[in-house]
């Protein structure tokens, strides 16, 4: 755990957060500030900063990938959904432990803003 990771403390039980899914590697829960009628965020318990350093960990890929599938089907997103990594300044990626961010429940326009 990194004592200065937000999501590590989450983990951790320091900071509350609403738990939907969790597994023995990862877990989900919804985002503070969401951007779609459902926004959870998907993270393994161990930490690495971004999707590079999860993809280096093959099984741990996988892991969070099989646990944002599930989130999407027990969240209902049978309509459809999107899993996004931000990675780096220009994604404007702001918590570095790796998220996926599954987002649905209504149709979610284009794909990036202002296109
Ligand atoms: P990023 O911009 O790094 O891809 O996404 C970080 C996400 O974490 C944002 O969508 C933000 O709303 C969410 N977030 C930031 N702080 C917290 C928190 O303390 N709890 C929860 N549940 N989500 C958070
Ligand atoms: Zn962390």
């Amino acid at each position: 755990m990194e004592t200065s990771c937000l999501f590590c403390r989450i983990v951790a039980g320091e900071i509350p957060a609403t738990v939907v899914h969790r597994t023995e590697t990862t877990i989900a829960f919804r985002d503070i500030d969401p951007k779609a009628p459902t926004h959870v965020l998907v993270i393994p318990t161990s930490h690495y900063a971004d999707v590079i350093a999860l993809a280096a960990e093959p099984s741990a890929a996988a892991d969070v990938l099989a646990a944002a599938a599930a989130v999407a089907e027990q969240e209902g997103l049978g309509d459809g959904f999107r899993v996004i990594f931000n990675t780096g300044p220009h994604s404007g990626q702001e918590v570095f432990h790796v998220h996926a961010h599954v987002l649905g429940g209504a149709p979610l326009g284009p794909m990036l803003a202002g296109r």
